[in-house]
């Protein structure tokens, strides 16, 4: 596990952050978050959710062979990209060996291999791929974040896990909302939790929004929400995501937010 202030380019934690260990610590730290880099280094060294403390520590210890040389990062994993977005994708969570392990959302995985692959095709990421933190990737308008900041086992979070992280998100949103035209939500458990958190937000919501889909928009008050299915290997191995479908969820998102 890489210790906080420790110069890691996604670090932005220092020695005198600090620490959630409760739910309760969660909304307060998070409300009272000062700052984007301070959501996103607050959440960086969160431990709320035992189960998944153990879990990302655990990954990060034993590792996979294939990365047995490399040091994981084994914390959480925080929104990334540019600090007044006009596009916003949202997953889900971290993967043990992706994120978890590189410290950057969707880097180091083959989830993370066709997102930034579209995201470059869109205009919307310098380097269509994203390996590791240090590998000069730059995203272009853009924002990557995530409802659950944590690796959760077979990649589901409980129901308190995904309610325990919000609060983070929402404090996240609270800064770059006010830019953000489209936002991309990769997956129905995204769906539910950013209406949730927009929601908690304030932003008028139909009081029956639509469910997930993958095409499905949700037109709010200056921004649109675009449902996709998750670039999981789940969905791209078996073809019920394509190239082409995602491709045209970002040229409508970057439609919707005037960089066509
Ligand atoms: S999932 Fe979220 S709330 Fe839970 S420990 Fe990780 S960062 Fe904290």
């Amino acid at each position: 596990m890489i210790p906080p202030g420790s110069g890691f380019p996604t670090d932005n934690a220092s020695a005198s952050t600090p620490v959630a260990v409760t739910a309760a610590d969660v909304e307060r730290l998070a409300a009272g978050a000062p700052s984007l880099a301070e959501v996103s280094g607050r959440s960086s060294v969160c431990r709320a959710c035992p189960r998944l403390v153990t879990w990302r520590e655990e990954v990060a210890e034993t590792k996979r062979a294939s990365f047995a040389t490399e040091t994981y990062w084994g914390r959480p994993v925080t929104g990334w990209g540019a600090t007044r977005p006009k596009v916003l994708v949202l997953g889900l969570a971290p993967a043990a060996h992706g994120g978890n392990r590189t410290g950057r959302i969707f880097t180091g995985d083959r989830s993370g291999d066709w997102l930034f692959a579209a995201l470059h095709r869109a205009g919307l990421a310098t380097q269509p791929t994203s390996t590791t933190a240090y590998d000069g990737q730059e995203l272009l308008h853009t924002r990557i974040s995530l409802p659950v900041r944590c690796a959760p086992p077979a990649n589901k979070p409980t129901p308190s896990e995904r309610d325990a992280c919000a609060p983070w998100l929402v404090a996240e949103l609270r800064y770059v909302l006010p830019t953000v035209r489209a936002i991309v939500v990769l997956g129905a458990f995204g769906w539910g939790a950013t209406l949730t958190c927009l929601r908690k937000l304030g932003v008028p919501m139909p009081v029956k929004a639509p469910a997930f889909g993958h095409g499905v928009e949700l037109e709010l008050p200056g921004l649109t929400v675009l449902g996709c299915f998750h670039v999981s290997q789940q969905n791209t191995f078996t073809g019920r995501l394509t190239e082409q479908m995602l491709d045209d969820v970002f040229r409508r998102a970057t439609d919707l937010a005037g960089l066509a």
